[in-house]
């Protein structure tokens, strides 16, 4: 009895067991986890279980990548615990003034890596280990790589606190998740953590369709046009049919709202467009390589962002788009109109499964050489480089018999494209030959166009001014290159090398050659690019063979400037205690500073963004006394010390 009473129980246990399984699996299987199989979850590093925001989302669009991980709200407030999502140990520490500023890794059984960053501190062990390194190295900046067994974590382990450092705009923490590939995962989808709530679907601003060939037209014009969509419910409508002709790409500028109170809104990762109820294209921002966040620039509009600082999602790929979002896309997404009218269904999704749709139709029409309606100008004339093609828009003026195109050796007359009674359109073809200048009513315009640049081959330009090296994969697209070298309004020496609504995959080297003579072996001659009225961005450089050698991951305007005005250093507080400062630079920029107390180094802690500067004795028991010396450096080699004997 003993026995069978034994064997019953054992088979009642497991058919609970098994009664539990479907259950269990169920919930399992339905989760992302389920392709990161580990007992632990990953727990929400702030105030786990208590109602958390978000402040962004990974795969959000900014200005210079995709946003890796989500961003998590901290009241505003720094000094909040941030504890390990999963156990596993300390991986990686870096500390920079700028990017991520104190960072910790912790790397998982799972293979994965957690990422904790804009930390005001470490905590335990790890801070002591950074700090002594600190004052080892006699440095501030710290990149520290670990050994599984010296700092062990449990999850839920207080690893850090909360901070602000680095690029940040704001308290928070930024928490990546990412795997062992270096790509970085949707947190949100590795874990549905629940103290995120978001009910709300993605929101539609606006839509833009844009010819992407010279005989592609909407509303009979060439170029990109925007226009705002109106919201029906959840979802979105452009009520009347768009004349469209030829090939059509389509962009959307759309964000997720993260909460209904919230003013922070993330990105969509998921967008789908059908075109009458066919898939034609799918991105699906699932997995981001940290090495090649960059892509960005040919997901997004570039131009439009740099213009007005829009970040419109294109829905078709570009020859030069090698991002993996697009397994799933059956084809390119760019729209051939055919001989009947087409509906356009975009479907967006946020990392929670809230959908909303975009609705819009596509009617046909033929080329036509008088259009109704013209866009209302900003200038008188209107030139513009865009899809291999020049296009020049004119008011009319006596002498519109015909413009003149000059090539290098031959010039041909060209009548307007379209237009009506206010405007003429001119389109001129790059692809053949590209024109040095062009002339219509009395006026001529010089194109600057020196070379057609490939995008995917190393592409080297030479010339008596400057030269230029395109290294391979340098360029998303094809690009017209236009240099010009004089002097601008302020009588700097200038040299313009592309356009700025152009981005660069890569730097490209060059070396300019000045007509002007500049002191170079002083030390305080470089190279800027020019950011903006009055604004230099510091790049270097060196003198060689006759010229000067810099690089730069953008196209613009370059000029040569002197700096020999030194940094400035204004004490905050300087005490037994700490020793703060304000430092700052008119021109080339802070290249180093350092604090010694009677010789011995001191650390100091430094954050561009309130130009601040403080310090951080080994051992905290001791009092701050001696003769302070305060050293800063600019990129030019210009030097302020400042010296406080503290009592
Ligand atoms: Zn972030």
């Amino acid at each position: 009895m003993k026995n069978y009473w034994n064997l019953r129980l054992s088979d009642f246990a497991i058919a609970v067991a098994l009664a539990f399984i479907p259950l269990v699996s169920d919930a399992q299987f339905s989760r992302p986890e389920e392709k990161f199989p580990t007992e632990e979850k990953y727990l929400y590093p702030i105030r786990p279980g208590q109602p958390g925001s978000l402040a962004g989302t990974m795969g959000e669009l900014r200005t210079t990548h995709f946003h890796s991980g989500i961003d998590i709200r901290t009241d505003n407030k720094i000094g909040l615990p941030v504890l390990a999502a999963k156990s596993g140990y300390v991986s990686r520490v870096t500390v920079t003034p700028s990017g991520y500023g104190n960072v910790l890794y912790i790397t998982h059984p799972d293979g994965n890596t957690t990422l904790y960053a804009h930390l005001d501190k470490f905590t335990g062990k790890v801070a002591r280990h950074v700090l002594d390194h600190q004052y080892k190295e006699k440095s501030a900046n710290v990149d520290l790589h670990f050994q599984p067994h010296q700092f062990v974590v449990k999850r839920g382990d207080t690893v850090a606190v909360s901070g602000n450092t680095g690029s940040s705009g704001g308290p928070h923490l930024h928490f990546d998740i990412r795997d062992s590939n270096n790509h970085a995962l949707n947190p949100l989808l590795v874990e549905g953590f629940s103290e995120i709530v978001d009910g709300l679907p993605p929101y539609v601003e606006k839509v833009a369709l844009k010819t992407l060939d010279i005989n592609s037209r909407i509303n009979d014009q060439y170029g990109r046009f925007e226009f705002y969509v109106q919201r029906v419910g959840n979802d979105f409508i452009f009520p009347t049919p768009i004349l469209a002709s030829g090939n059509i790409g389509i962009e959307v500028l759309a964000k997720d709202k993260l909460a209904p109170k919230s003013q922070f809104w993330g990105g969509v990762n998921n967008i789908q467009v059908a075109v009458d109820e066919k898939v034609v294209f799918n991105q699906n921002i699932e997995k981001i390589n940290i090495a090649e966040t960059r892509g960005i620039y040919t997901l997004m509009d570039f131009k439009t962002m740099r213009l007005n600082g829009n970040r419109f999602y294109k829905l078709y790929i570009d020859d030069g788009n090698e991002l993996d979002f697009y397994g799933k896309s059956p084809s390119s997404g760019k729209i051939q109109i055919r001989d009947r009218e087409s509906e356009v269904k975009v479907t967006l999704k946020d990392s929670y499964g809230n959908a909303s749709n975009l609705s819009l139709k596509l009617r046909p029409t033929a080329l036509t050489p008088s259009v109704k309606f013209l866009d209302p100008m900003k200038s008188e004339f209107e030139y513009e480089v865009y899809e291999n093609t020049i296009m020049l828009s004119v008011p009319p003026c006596s002498d519109s018999s015909s413009l003149k195109v000059f090539y290098k050796s031959n010039e041909e007359t060209a009548t307007p494209t379209y237009g009506n009674e206010n405007r003429s359109v001119y389109l001129i073809d790059l692809r053949k030959q590209f024109p040095d200048s062009i002339s219509i009513c009395g006026k001529s315009i010089t194109t600057n166009i020196k070379a057609m640049v490939p995008p995917s081959i190393e592409f080297n330009y030479y010339s008596d001014e400057m030269d230029i090296q395109f290294p391979e994969k340098s360029l998303y697209d094809t690009v017209y290159l236009t240099t010009y070298h004089g002097l601008n309004s302020d009588s700097l020496e200038v040299f313009n090398i592309g356009s700025r609504v152009d981005p660069l995959n890569k730097s490209i080297n060059v070396i300019i050659r000045p007509s002007q003579t500049y002191d170079w072996d002083s030390g305080k001659y470089a190279v800027y690019r020019v950011a903006g009225r009055n604004a230099y961005s510091y790049l270097g450089g060196s003198w060689r063979n006759g010229g000067v050698h810099f690089s730069s991951r953008e196209f613009g305007d370059f000029t040569i400037m002197k700096d020999d005005t030194a940094p400035t250093i204004n004490s905050v507080v300087v005490n037994n205690y700490i020793a703060k400062f304000k430092i700052r630079d008119n021109l080339s920029g802070i290249n180093k500073y350092e604090a010694n107390i009677d010789g011995q180094w001191l650390l100091m802690h430094y954050d561009p963004k309130t130009a601040t500067i403080w310090s951080e004795q080994l051992k905290k028991s001791k009092a701050l006394k001696g003769k302070l010396t305060l050293v800063v450096t600019d990129n030019s080699g210009n030097e302020t010390v400042y010296t406080k004997q503290i009592q």
